[in-house]
């Protein structure tokens, strides 16, 4: 049978893209070799934020008195909150399958593997396509590290299936997922290391709230090592792994009960028989796409993670969208400047636009407005004993083209700004919004000021 989309991968680029080509009458044939989901829903973005909540609730309970309430005893069930974290995934994976059942998706179980520009084959079976959106996501990336195959390490997909808390982990990799399980272990009372080879943790973000919210986890006994790389791991008991590692010219070593790996994430294309085509490619080896998310091939379009862009869920919903619309002939094109980044530590952190660093790279002038979230009458309301900061940068003419927030909720108020920029308004423009009061995103109309 032929039809007009085709589908790879069931990740939150695929069932965006499956659902909406579907409710707008067009034939979809998805094809998924695990569960539809994904990475995001089933091992990644809504796994982690479930756990993450668990602590967050436990840690409040633990420091309940500072809102005038008594709770005599706190404990926590990891068991349960291993339990809670699946149901929350069944639950929202249930949904995502009954609305590709609304949309009229057809869902073929199993590995598709392509075999010309217009043919795919799966579980022996051909389908011919008009249209193909490659949505294969990433795989978590294994650093060659010496004694690595010979040891047993968590990568993210143990670690959110913990059923005993190790007394310590050692982290390889301070970016946004190795922070996240920091986070969420050293609030459960295990002792963490974050080792990273940077001179600063989560990449990209801006640098000096990312040194502010390592301050406030060192206080809680979060140990980093930065500018540090692991060489090699061993094991030197039935449960306790050694990590060496190198700081400049110095060698040292560390033991901790657990190791997780966490050093990033890279497209998964291999074995899609994609080297029958003759795609071009970035000076990355990523496949080449246009604004539309269009390879060199026009009816064959490389959405989400697979296209090593952004590596971000709510990225690959909208690439998804982009490419839709496109094959549905709406003009449509995808925009990576307003691209939000969250860190759902406790506090979290978010940032969206440039940087400081980015912009002091590109030799751009910039104005830089920068107050405590203590001005939010909400915050200092609902937030004992915690500062936040909210940083808001403009260029020359005072367009927004930078917004980063350290506090809570910044996750839910960072869209604010994110729309700010994407629309390019200037400071007096966003300024003429009402923002309801009182509420944490007022900061931005505080910093407006
Ligand atoms: C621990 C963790 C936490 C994360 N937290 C967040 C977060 O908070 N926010 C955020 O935005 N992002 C987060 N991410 C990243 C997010 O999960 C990804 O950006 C997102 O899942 C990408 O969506 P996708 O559709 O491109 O790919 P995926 O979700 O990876 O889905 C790809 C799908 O394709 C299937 N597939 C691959 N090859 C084939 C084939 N040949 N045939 C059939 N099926 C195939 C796979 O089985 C998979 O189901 C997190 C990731 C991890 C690991």
């Amino acid at each position: 049978m032929n039809y007009q989309v085709a589908i790879i991968g069931g990740g939150p680029a695929g069932y965006t893209a499956a659902e909406k080509a579907g409710k707008a009458g067009l034939s979809v044939i998805l094809f998924e070799k695990e569960k539809i989901g994904g990475v995001c829903l089933n091992e990644g973005c809504i796994p982690t934020k479930t756990l993450l909540y668990s602590a967050k609730i436990y840690q409040q309970a633990l420091e309940s008195r500072h809102y005038a309430i008594t709770i005599p005893e706190v404990s926590f069930d990891l068991k349960r909150m291993v339990a809670r974290k699946n149901k929350t995934v069944r639950k929202l994976t249930l949904g995502v399958n009954n609305k590709l059942k609304l949309a009229n998706v057809t869902l073929v179980e199993g590995t598709a593997e392509v075999i010309d520009a217009h043919t795919i084959c799966c579980n022996e079976e051909t389908y011919s396509f008009e249209n193909l959106l490659i949505c294969t996501g990433s795989t978590s990336i294994v650093p060659p590290i010496k004694g690595l195959d010979s040891i047993q390490y968590w990568t993210h997909k143990e670690a959110l299936d913990v059923k005993e808390l190790p007394q310590s982990l050692a982290i390889i990799g301070g970016g946004v997922i190795g922070m996240e399980f920091a986070s969420l272990f050293n609030s459960l009372g295990v002792e963490v290391t974050v080792i990273e080879r940077m001179s600063e943790l989560l990449g990209s973000m801006d640098k000096e709230l990312t040194a502010r919210l390592r301050e406030e986890y060192e206080k809680r006994k979060l140990t980093y090592l930065l500018d540090t790389e692991v060489t090699a791991v061993n094991a030197i008991e039935e449960d306790k792994i050694q990590v060496h590692y190198k700081q400049g010219d110095e060698e040292n070593s560390l033991t901790a009960s657990q190791l997780l790996l966490s050093v990033g994430r890279k497209p998964q294309l291999a074995k899609l028989g994609l080297d029958r085509l003759n795609f071009k490619r970035t000076n990355r080896g990523f496949i080449e796409v246009n604004k539309q998310l269009q390879s060199s091939y026009a009816n064959i379009y490389i959405c989400g993670d697979a296209n090593g862009k952004s590596l971000l869920a709510h990225t690959a919903i909208r690439e998804a969208e982009v490419a839709i619309h496109t094959i549905l002939s709406k003009p449509d094109e995808m925009s990576y400047r307003a691209i939000p980044s969250v860190i759902y530590t406790n506090p979290e952190f978010a940032g969206v636009g440039e940087t400081e660093e980015s912009l002091q790279e590109q030799n751009v002038n910039y104005k830089k407005v920068a107050i405590p979230l203590a001005y939010s009458g909400r915050f200092t309301a609902e937030n004992e004993r915690v500062n936040g900061i909210c940083k808001l940068l403009f260029s020359e003419d005072k367009t927004l083209i930078g917004a980063h927030v350290l506090g809570n909720p910044a996750s839910e108020i960072i869209t604010l700004a994110g729309m700010a920029i994407e629309l390019k308004l200037k400071a007096e423009e966003w300024g003429k919004i009402i923002f309801p009061h009182p509420t944490v995103g007022e900061i931005f109309k505080e910093a407006l000021q």
